[in-house]
């Protein structure tokens, strides 16, 4: 099949309420093919739900839902043999060993991985003869992982993709998820973590009470946000941190391991430097760097916040 410009997920007006708690209120979303594409929000905002309902597991109150073309409530049979997905809950019967669950998902697909091959590579070979309720948790989140890939799915559906993980199988997981990209296979991922979606995503949907915010790039995010740089340096004698508050553009002036660092704009660069000249402070090894991922999601969603209680 040739690579065509059509979204490989399409989510349109999509609504879905349980009783009185509207989970996910008109969510629109676009995954481009082979995109890695990250969603984050707190607890509670409906990441779960969009993810059920783009796997055809739950049936939405209304709007639209393509994935590879295929409307995941009609075509489920054929969305089975594409999809891959993770669940946070992945109900596994209980014993059901690593070994039969990993062969079960693969016969689902027409051309699966390995899955002894995967079932390395995931550090389950010693627990192959397992049944699923004796695994530990992070067992059981990695075998969630390798039966949402076994299959080579064209896209995956993976719904808190580290959670529970210790650094090194995260890495690990972060190192598969990207081969599995290279391989062409379109991902869409629930994290939690800042580091995980700065590091994999292509793009970042911020959610928040069943609506997306904002969906950017890494970088998009960071330069959304009032204060997308952090200039920071040393001073010889202690500074007070009145001298720059004032300066326009800038956010916020902190003290931190003996540096001044102060959240700005753009803007605010030049005008920073000639104020610390009019004072006769050098700065120190100054550096000027990008915010986090972590301070601009903070600084989106409290932005989100505040236009909420003014609404
Ligand atoms: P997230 O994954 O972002 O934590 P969820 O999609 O799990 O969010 O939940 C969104 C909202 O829907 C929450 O208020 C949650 O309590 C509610 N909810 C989720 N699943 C159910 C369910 N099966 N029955 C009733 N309410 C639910
Ligand atoms: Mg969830």
């Amino acid at each position: 099949m040739t690579t065509t410009s059509a979204p490989a997920i399409e989510v349109r007006g999509l609504r879905k309420t349980y009783g009185p708690v509207v989970a996910v209120d008109h969510v629109d979303l676009s995954v481009s093919e082979g995109e890695i594409f990250g969603v984050l929000g707190p607890n509670g905002s409906g990441k779960s739900t969009t993810v059920e309902c783009i796997a055809g597991l739950r049936r939405p109150d209304a709007g639209t839902i393509g994935v590879l073309g295929l409307d995941p409530e009609k075509d489920r049979d054929a969305l089975k043999r594409t999809v891959g997905v993770q669940l946070q809950s992945a109900g596994l019967q209980p014993k059901l060993r690593v070994r039969e669950a990993l062969d079960l998902f693969a016969s689902f697909y027409d051309d699966p991985r390995d899955p002894d091959e995967l079932a390395e590579r995931l550090g389950l070979t010693e627990r192959m003869d397992h049944p699923w309720r004796k695994l530990s948790g992070g067992q059981q989140q990695r075998l969630a992982i390798a039966l949402a890939l076994v299959g080579r799915p064209r896209v995956a559906l993976l719904d808190e993709l580290s959670t529970g993980l210790d650094p090194a199988s995260r890495r690990e997981v972060w190192k598969l998820v990207e081969e599995v990209r290279e391989e062409g296979t379109t991902i869409l991922l629930v994290t939690h973590l800042m580091e995980e979606a700065q590091h994999l995503c292509d793009r970042i949907a911020l959610v928040q009470q069943g609506r997306i915010l904002v969906a950017d790039t890494p970088d998009g995010l960071i330069s959304r946000t009032a204060a997308p740089l952090v200039m920071s340096f040393g001073t010889a004698v202690p500074l007070d941190p009145a001298l720059l508050t004032d300066v326009a553009g800038v956010a916020d002036v902190m003290e931190r391991a003996e540096r001044v660092q102060v959240a700005c704009d753009d803007s605010a660069v030049l005008l920073v430097l000639d104020r610390l000249r009019d004072a006769g402070v050098r700065p120190e090894h100054l550096r000027i760097t990008e915010s986090s991922l972590d301070e601009a999601y903070l600084d989106l969603m409290t932005d989100a916040d505040e236009k909420e209680t003014v609404r």
